[in-house]
């Protein structure tokens, strides 16, 4: 299997990126076949670490099983923020993940993001996949962006083409947060909201595993969702399984759950991905001595996406992440 291992520098100390590229043996390709390009990115967020873990997992499977076309595999976006575990780039604590396509003559996480995206971009990719981690309390799932800058006739062929993707990593399928609040959080900067609204081309983001160490069952996970989307290209050979904990209907989004009025012990009551039905029991706030302050009740129908990483709350803060129906 050709494999190639570059470095994309900004001549700052760093900031260099490591990009692995694997084609399928040109003997396996029909004469005159253009095979699927795909990018896989992982650790744009620093601290988000189980993308790096299957990134690692998928070279030696990918050697083995690519049959068609190009994979290009950033094992991180964010190497400063993967040595310091920090979600933002340390050297100007900026969230790289809302500023693409970057500026080559603007900030360092900004000249980042335009190296990124010039590579990216550069690979003319018919996917792009990023990988994130949620929660360690949480399923995992892929999440479609808002197509808010596609133009009305190619909308619905790239959307329905990334929900496909995303329905073949067998994991739980989230649109985005409403248009009007995905535009106000910058999510149409995110790597894959340019790559879908400046590049129209399919794009998913994948969210599994805790933060910081490499869980294996989580890295599995993200291994197979990936593996099953390059499958749904004709570029290897099996399927992904449906995960275990998919939730199927919909289509659903993802929202900020109900929020606490009451300060106090977060006690979760249901675990992510049960189907609820509105006014169904999600979370308690009691007092250290055990005292009921609250019950906390689903708002609409749906399910927890991921439980609030942490126990002490107060009034307003969201006491998880909830997918609702569209
Ligand atoms: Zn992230």
């Amino acid at each position: 299997m050709p494999r190639t291992v570059s470095r994309i520098s900004l001549g700052s100390r760093g900031l260099d990126l490591t990009l692995i590229t694997l084609s399928a043996p040109a003997e396996q390709r029909r004469a005159g076949e253009k095979g699927p390009v795909v990018v896989v990115a992982a650790n744009v967020h620093g601290d988000e670490c189980t993308g790096v873990g299957a990134v690692l997992r998928l070279l030696p499977i990918l050697d083995a099983l690519l049959l068609r076309g190009t994979v290009y595999l950033y094992p991180t976006l964010n190497p400063e923020g993967l040595e310091r575990r920090s979600r933002k780039v340390p050297e100007d604590d900026q969230d790289l993940n809302r500023l693409f396509p970057g500026d080559a003559a603007g900030s360092p996480s900004e000249r980042l993001a335009h190296a990124v995206w010039t590579d990216v971009s550069a690979h003319t990719p018919d996917l792009v996949i990023d990988l994130h981690t949620d929660a360690p309390a949480s399923i995992p799932y892929a999440l479609l962006d808002r197509a808010t800058g596609l133009r009305p006739g190619n909308r619905g062929a790239v959307e329905s083409s990334a929900r496909a993707l995303g329905v073949s990593s067998g994991l739980t399928v989230l649109h985005e947060y409403p248009e009007d609040r995905y535009a106000r959080y910058r999510l149409d900067r995110s790597l894959t909201g340019a790559v879908l609204n400046r590049l129209q081309v399919p794009a998913v983001t994948i969210e599994a595993g805790p933060r910081l160490y490499l869980d294996s069952a989580a890295v599995d996970t993200v291994t197979n969702a990936v593996l099953g989307m390059l499958h749904a290209l004709g570029m290897v050979e099996a399927p992904a399984a449906p995960h275990p904990t998919r939730v199927d209907g919909g289509p659903w989004r993802r929202d900020s759950g109900p929020r606490a009025s009451a300060t106090g012990v977060l006690v979760p009551r249901v675990a992510p991905g049960v189907l609820l039905a509105a006014g169904d029991l999600v979370a308690e706030i009691r007092s250290l001595s055990g005292a009921l302050l609250e019950e906390i009740h689903a708002e609409t129908e749906g399910f927890v996406v991921s439980l609030a990483e942490r126990t002490h709350v107060v009034a307003g803060v969201p006491v998880c992440t909830f997918a609702l129906r569209e």
